[in-house]
């Protein structure tokens, strides 16, 4: 599904990738484990176009390097960054509409997205009707989540969706995302807390400094001796 390969990105005379290589099959869900700064972030966004890298990005074979971040999402692939980007002054349904709406599908099929995204997400539709600023911290992620899935993507991308939630909702995060992948979407996570996200995964990769330092199973990276020290807590 996704190939990337020898990427570099600079952000001026900062090098924040080094020759990374990352594959991501059809209806894998791929971890990328690593420290604050180790350039997780930075792969997503090199990925959806935000930043500008070197290297090889390809999307089902088809070169994606380059391409503006408008024409990755039509091609498949969605991001849902850090933060929860919502509109607050708009509904829930609103916020999904608008999602659509900027992807220029026809208004048959947002109707039926949003029906499909409130099925993905019960808590949501009890507020379907609620404003962004009156959601709470869970709920605002759900939303973000919710958005990200409005354009149908092959392929979804998530940056730390569990960060600062309760511990009841980082489980409904990642009950979602096991859901959103049983439903046939390929999946590349971002997480910190790296011990559920390889539960969750088939495979991770570890980042240290821009690099790829480790890659396998995600089963084998919970138990690897060094994942574990660094990543997981030492447990
Ligand atoms: P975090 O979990 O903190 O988001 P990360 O693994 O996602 O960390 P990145 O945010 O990708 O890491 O950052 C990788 C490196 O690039 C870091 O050294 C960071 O300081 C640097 N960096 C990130 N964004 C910029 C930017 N806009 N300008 C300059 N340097 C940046």
């Amino acid at each position: 599904m996704l190939r990337v390969s020898h990427l570099d990105v600079f952000y001026g005379p900062v090098q924040a990738l080094r020759g990374v290589d990352l594959q991501v099959g059809r209806g894998e869900v791929v971890t990328l484990v690593g420290a604050n700064g180790a350039g997780k972030s930075t792969l997503l966004r090199a990925i959806s176009g935000l930043v500008p890298a070197k290297g090889t990005i390809e999307l089902e074979g088809k070169s994606i390097l380059g391409w503006s971040p408008e024409s990755v999402v039509q091609a498949g692939l969605a991001h849902v960054p850090e933060g929860r980007r919502i509109f607050p002054g708009l509904t829930v349904v609103e916020n999904l509409e608008v999602a659509g709406y900027s992807l220029g599908y026809p208004d048959r099929q947002i109707k039926d997205d949003i029906e499909m995204v409130l099925g993905i997400f019960p808590n949501l539709r009890s507020r379907a009707k609620s404003y962004g600023w009156s959601l709470s911290g869970g709920e605002q992620q759900m939303l973000s989540l919710g958005r990200g899935l409005m354009a149908r993507p092959k392929m979804l991308m998530l940056d730390e969706p569990s960060l600062g939630l309760a511990p009841r909702l980082v489980e409904e995060v990642f009950r979602i995302i096991a859901e959103i992948s049983k439903l046939g979407t390929t999946i590349l996570l971002v997480e910190q807390n790296a011990s559920m996200a390889l539960t969750v995964a088939n495979r991770g990769y570890v980042l240290e400094t821009g690099q790829v330092v480790r890659t396998g199973p995600a089963e084998e990276l919970l138990h690897d001796e060094a994942v574990v020290e660094a990543y997981l807590g030492g447990h």
